[in-house]
This record gives C-alpha cells, structure tokens and sequence, in this order.
C-alpha cells in the first residue's frame, strides 16, 4: 500500500531522515518510534506531502507523490502534530470548511455526522474549537483526517499531552480505524505503541534500527537469546551440563550462584537446562529469560540520539 524507498531529508548540515526504506501492507497498522528529533515527523511531512524529500520516493497505493500530488494526497488522512485548526469555527463548521477543502465526494450532512460519531463528537458539534479540552481539539483533528474515508492514515503522535483516560480512548480509536484503514501512527513512547500497532519501525537519528511484528519485538530486538539461571551446587558440573545441551553457545558465572546461559534464537532451552541440574544434583533457586527489558533494548538502540529530550 505504502512503499517508501531510499528517502533522505537535509536540512544544510542536518540530515533529519538518512536514507530509509521501508513497506506498509493494505490493512496494517504500523507504529513509528523513536526519540524526539529522531526523523518521524520529517518522514510523516514527507509521506504526505507537506515537504518534499531531499532525495528517495513515496509511493502510496501506485500513485507517486511528487509526479501525482493531488491523487495521491487524497488517499491520505493525516493528523500532524499541530493539528491546523482554526479555533474560531464550531466543530460542525470547521468540519464543513475541510470537508469542501478536501473537495470530498460524499452526501457531506450524513458523512460529517457519522465521522462526528466515530469519534465521539456528535454531542460537541456547536461548541467552538477554542473552547474545547486538548482530548477534544486532538478528536477534532482525527475527525478531520478521516473526511473523505481516505485508505490510509496517518497521525503523528497523536496522544502527545493527553491524559490517561484519553490516551485509552486515542488508542481504541486507532485499533478500530485499523480494521478498515492501513495506519501509521508514531509516538516516542515504546508502551504506546506496543500496545496497538501489528508493526513496528524503530528510528533513531534518522535511520532505521528495527523493523518487526509488534508480538516478536522483543526476540527480534534481543538478537542472541539469553537466560539468567540462579542454582545451588558445584558450578564446574553445571557449567560443562549446560555447554552440552544442543543451541547452548555460550555460559558464563556471573556471580557466586548465577549463570548467563546464550543460546541461539528459536531455541527454547529452558527444559534442557532443568534436567542437566538435576543430572549434576544442583537445585534452581531462579531461571529467567533474558536480563534486559524491552524498555532497556529500545533505550540502548536509540541512545545515540542524544540531545532528544524526554
Ligand atoms: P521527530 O518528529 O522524530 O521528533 P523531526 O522529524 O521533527 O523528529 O526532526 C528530525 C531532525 O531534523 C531534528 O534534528 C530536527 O531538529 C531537524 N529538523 C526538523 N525540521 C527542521 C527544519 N525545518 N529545519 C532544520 N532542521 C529541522
Ligand atoms: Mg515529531
């Protein structure tokens, strides 16, 4: 659906986005992490065609965005992280005004009451823009991106400043617009985004450094699989124990009863490990999986990005 390839954006002696390539599938919804000034909202400014791209292309759906603008930004909802909002209309009206804006097709009463719907703002319609709470100004933005039923959406951290029970309401709206929509969303927050996307693309300094299904994160992250084991007993046996066991690589004491055992992805040694203690006669006090958190891996991949700020 979306394919972007080789895109890079200079700004003088910044390179804000370094080269990235990468697809989005018809239906998918996919997650753009990475620190502040990492490259997402250049990348997103790029995709829809707010800024043009130093060099690379983006396709979306076959259309290119810079030989065919117009066609290919209709095929794009996009909530940007100031959403433009002119805060002296009434939702309904502000609604109505990027609805002809858009030049959208549709029976415009009926289409504006059911996004008004979708998005919990039917009860707000007369309400100025300017009067409205942040959580209410963001789903006025949403509102707005969904004019037209655009296939794909696209919102640049758009639960930024909200509060908790926002923040649920945001993301349960995401979930629901990926059953008909392809989205990209990005956020600077790893829970966020693990928490509703199928995918994930980690950016950091204007590179990509991951890419995988949100539910494979954390092995693909991890790289080499590892295992933190705690057992009682002579640690010459245990150690020659674990070294035999098929897909072990590696084991190493890191303290008076502990041991980081390495493994080769896909292998799930754990049960091997328990009988080779019980063949040596040791007794485990703790065996877990790996010792890093995907927090701590995120924060590792992404730490060269200093200067971002929190
Ligand atoms: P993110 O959205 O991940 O926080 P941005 O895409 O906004 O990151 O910024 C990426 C980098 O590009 C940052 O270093 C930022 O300072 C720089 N940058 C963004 N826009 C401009 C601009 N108009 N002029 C100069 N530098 C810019
Ligand atoms: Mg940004």
């Amino acid at each position: 659906m979306i394919e972007v390839k080789n895109l890079t954006k200079r700004y003088g002696e910044i390179t804000a986005v370094d080269g990235i390539s990468f697809t989005v599938d018809t239906g998918e919804v996919l997650g753009f992490l990475g620190p502040n000034g990492a490259g997402k909202s250049t990348t997103m400014n790029i995709i829809t065609g707010y800024i043009s791209s130093t060099s690379g292309t983006v396709t979306v759906d076959g259309s290119e965005i810079l030989s065919e603008p117009k066609k290919t930004k209709q095929k794009i909802g996009y909530l940007p992280e100031i959403p433009p909002l002119y805060t002296d209309m009434t939702v309904r009206k502000y609604l109505e005004f990027m609805f002809d804006l858009k030049r959208v097709k549709l029976p415009k009463k009926e289409h504006i009451d059911e996004i008004m719907r979708l998005v919990s703002l039917d009860k707000h319609g007369k309400r100025l823009i300017k009067n409205l709470s942040k959580g209410f100004r963001q789903r006025v933005g949403f509102a707005q991106a969904l004019l037209g039923n655009p296939p794909v959406i696209i919102l640049d951290e758009p639960t930024v400043g909200l509060d908790p029970k926002q923040i649920i309401e945001i993301r349960k709206l995401i979930k629901s617009l990926g059953k008909k929509h392809t989205v990209i969303f990005s956020s600077h927050v790893l829970s966020e985004i693990s928490a509703t996307c199928d995918r994930v693309i980690i950016i950091s300094d204007g590179k990509i450094v991951a890419d995988a299904k949100a539910d494979e994160l954390y092995s693909v992250l991890s790289g080499e699989q590892k295992l933190t084991l705690t057992a009682e007993g002579g640690s010459t046996e245990i150690i020659s124990e674990i070294q035999k066991i098929p897909g072990v690589q590696q084991v190493k004491k890191t303290g008076a009863e502990t041991y980081s055992v390495e493994y080769q992805k896909g292998a799930d040694v754990r049960r091997d490990v328990f009988s080779a203690m019980v063949r040596v006669g040791a007794s485990i006090l703790e065996m877990k999986s790996g010792d890093e958190s995907l927090e701590e891996i995120y924060l590792r991949l992404t730490e060269q990005a200093k200067g971002g700020k929190e």
